[in-house]
């Protein structure tokens, strides 16, 4: 098929271009984009031009996060086996909710859930549900937890509802990533009655700061801080836990230490935990949008979210709505298995060891020209500062601004720093080192000009 083939050659063309050039829109691309805006056309528009729109205004709108030099927030680039098999899928257009809709999508998630469970080394009986990101897999996890808990004082909250329910104590960090506060406030325990407890300078909640209590608990911990990639300790605080405690863990990218033997010391004891959250499409480089819940207890998993219905059959095969809160939803199972097998655990783990090792080299890097890292670099995640707020502002714009690289601000415990996150399998050492070099040089004009400022 002609249209096809024409995609095809765009979408080459696009990689081939993505790695090298500026990582954000230019003005006049953004201005490009602008033309997009009209009023809804009355008649018909070919194919070919919907492709050429595309490709032509479209395109030059990305931000290229496919590349190997965008370390802005924590987004992955992906994998070309996961690209094409994301592609397949559409091809194939199938409806993942039921078996009966998508032999090939349940069972591409049932090998994948598997096969995560074990490279993860959660309990065999872990249930895995496929949804849109961490933010959702949260709230699944969250609302499971909420199902057992109040279960056990004999409450069912899916038929009665949170109205007059036994109160469940919520306790998260200091530094909580806000999806947790998000999922909290929709599964209805409401953001202020949250135990908040303290942290350390890497973000890491101190354990022993944690209340006893006696009644239904949730702990919320976490496996990689958004700004410092620290990691709570969770064994150490699954192994005191008490029976009516669940511990619910967002490892959104963080959860993938646990794929190689160099970090897999940082999750240890993790999968004594009841619920974990992570993203394949962060660091596992799976096209969005995919995140992954886990939850032992799969029976309080499908007593939160499954449903039936005289029209829904049941198959005694897997059917992926019962272990998620949507019901028709694309096939993302396809693309994590298609990473998984393209990687292979060796693969897995060297992706996770590189990313790892440039977060390094940037922390050495930055350090020796004088700058201040303010994070132990145990992950893919640098935090820097380059003198006071306005300072690490304006070098953050240069770097923007040169579009060589694309690196973000952030508050870290009231210092405002630039955030370094290394999560795109692309990324090189010459990157890394191209990156660097322009970093440098933003932070020396800046200097440079304020010097210059002065009388
Ligand atoms: C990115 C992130 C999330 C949210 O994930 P989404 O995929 O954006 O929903 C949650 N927690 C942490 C620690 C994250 O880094």
């Amino acid at each position: 098929m002609a249209l096809l083939k024409n995609f095809a050659e765009k979408a080459e063309n696009y990689l081939a271009a993505a790695h090298s050039s500026p990582v954000f829109p230019t003005r006049d691309a953004l201005a490009t984009l602008q033309t997009l805006y009209e009023p809804l056309p009355d008649n018909p528009t070919s194919d070919e031009e919907i492709l050429d729109l595309l490709s032509e205004k479209g395109s030059p709108g990305t931000v290229k996060s496919t590349g190997g030099r965008y370390f802005g927030f924590v987004n992955g680039a992906s994998l070309p086996a996961a690209m094409l098999a994301k592609l397949m899928a559409t091809v194939w257009d199938q409806n993942a909710g039921l078996y009966l809709m998508s032999p090939v999508a349940a069972m591409l998630e049932e090998i994948s859930s598997a096969w995560l469970i074990d490279l993860l080394g959660f309990p065999k009986q872990t249930a895995v549900g496929f949804v849109t990101g961490a933010t959702m897999a949260n709230f699944t996890a969250l609302a499971a937890a909420r199902h057992r808990l109040l279960e056990k004082m004999g409450w069912n909250v899916e038929a009665k509802g949170l109205f007059q329910a036994p109160e469940i104590t919520v306790i998260c960090g200091e530094e909580v990533h806000v999806s947790i506060l998000k999922a909290l406030n929709l599964i209805g325990f409401g953001r202020e009655r949250i135990i908040r407890v303290p942290v350390d300078d890497q973000g890491r909640i101190i354990a022993g700061k944690i209340p006893d209590t006696d009644g239904p608990t949730i702990i919320c911990l976490q496996a990689g801080n958004v700004n410092s990639g620290a990691f709570d300790p969770i064994g150490e605080i699954c192994r005191h836990k008490k029976d009516q405690v669940w511990v619910h863990v967002d490892g959104a990218f963080g959860l993938w230490a646990g794929a190689s033997p160099r970090t897999r010391d940082l999750v240890q004891g993790i999968e004594l935990a009841d619920s974990w959250a992570t993203d394949a499409h962060k660091w596992l480089n799976v096209p969005y949008d995919t995140g992954l819940v886990f939850v032992k207890d799969a029976a309080a998993l499908f007593s939160a979210v499954a449903s039936s219905a005289a029209y829904l059959p049941e198959m005694n095969k897997r059917d992926p709505f019962q272990f998620v809160p949507e019901m028709s939803r694309e096939a993302r199972g396809i693309p994590v298995w298609a990473a998984l097998k393209s990687l292979g655990r060796k693969g897995l783990s060297e992706l996770i060891d590189a990313g790892c090792a440039h977060a390094r080299r940037f922390a050495d890097g930055l350090r020796t020209a004088g700058h201040q890292v303010l994070n132990e670099v145990v992950l893919n995640q640098v935090l820097v500062s380059f003198g006071d707020g306005a300072t690490t502002l304006e070098v953050i714009r240069k770097i923007q601004e040169e579009g060589i690289c694309w690196c973000g601000g952030t508050v870290w415990q009231g210092q405002t720093a630039m955030r370094i996150s290394i999560s795109s399998w692309a990324t090189t050492t010459k990157d890394v080192d191209l990156s660097l070099a322009s970093i440098l040089r933003a932070a020396e004009q800046v200097r440079t000009a304020s010097k210059n400022k002065r009388p």
